[in-house]
C-alpha cells in the first residue's frame, strides 16, 4: 500500500475560518496507487486549464466529457471520492466575464454533473462551489465549478481519530465509472 498525504491548511476542528473549508489535513489513498505520479508542470504553461483546453500533452487531463465550450474532469487531487470539476475552456476568472449564455450553459452542465454523481457514486450530499480569488482558496485562477460528493460514512475512524481522508477509488477507476454513464451529460445544452 502506498501512502500519499497532502497537507491542507486546516482540520475539521478549525472550520469557522471561511477561507479554509477543506476539512481534512491528510489523505490516505486506500486503492493501489503505484501508477500514479503527479507530473511537474512546465514553466511556460501559464494556465493548466487553458493547456488542457488546447490539448497540450504535457498536462494530464482526466475528462469525463468535453466539447467546444467546456470540460468535465476529475480533480486529480480530490477532496473526496468522485470529485468532478466543470471548466469553461475560455480563460475567465469571474462569473461577470462570462456571457449570459455561457453562464447558463455552464450551470446546465453543473446540474447534469449532479445527476451523474447521484447515479454513479450515490452521495448523501454534494458540495458545489467556486473559489474566485486567492482569499477564497483559489488554486488555479481560471473559473471552474467543483462538485464534491459527501458520503454518509465520511466520518469513520480514519477521519475522526487520525485526521486522514480515505479515498475509496483510484482516479482511473472513478473516471471509468463516470464515463460509462457519460450519456447523462451529452444533451446538457
Ligand atoms: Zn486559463
Amino acid at each position: 500500500m502506498v501512502l500519499r498525504t497532502v497537507r491542507l491548511k486546516s482540520s475539521a476542528e478549525q472550520l469557522p475560518d471561511m477561507t479554509d473549508l477543506k476539512p481534512y489535513e491528510k489523505y490516505l489513498w486506500s486503492p493501489k496507487r503505484d501508477d500514479y505520479e503527479a507530473k511537474e508542470i512546465p514553466e511556460d504553461i501559464e494556465c493548466i486549464f487553458c493547456a488542457q483546453a488546447e490539448d497540450d500533452e504535457r498536462v494530464s487531463k482526466e475528462t469525463v466529457f468535453e466539447d467546444d465550450f467546456l470540460m468535465v474532469e476529475l480533480n486529480i487531487f480530490p477532496y473526496n471520492t468522485g470529485h468532478l470539476m466543470v471548466v469553461p475552456k475560455r480563460h475567465v476568472n469571474s462569473m461577470v466575464d462570462l456571457k449570459q449564455e455561457e453562464r447558463n450553459r455552464l450551470f446546465a452542465m453543473v446540474a447534469k454533473v449532479e445527476e451523474l454523481q447521484r447515479e454513479v457514486v450515490e452521495p448523501a450530499g454534494i458540495d458545489v462551489g467556486m473559489n474566485i480569488g486567492k482569499a477564497a482558496g483559489e488554486s488555479i485562477p481560471h473559473l471552474h465549478v467543483q462538485l464534491v460528493p459527501i458520503y454518509e460514512k465520511d466520518r469513520g475512524f480514519m477521519e475522526t481519530s487520525l485526521d486522514t481522508k480515505v479515498m475509496k477509488k483510484t482516479i482511473a477507476d472513478m473516471k471509468e465509472e463516470y464515463q460509462e454513464r457519460a450519456e447523462i451529460l451529452e444533451d446538457y445544452w
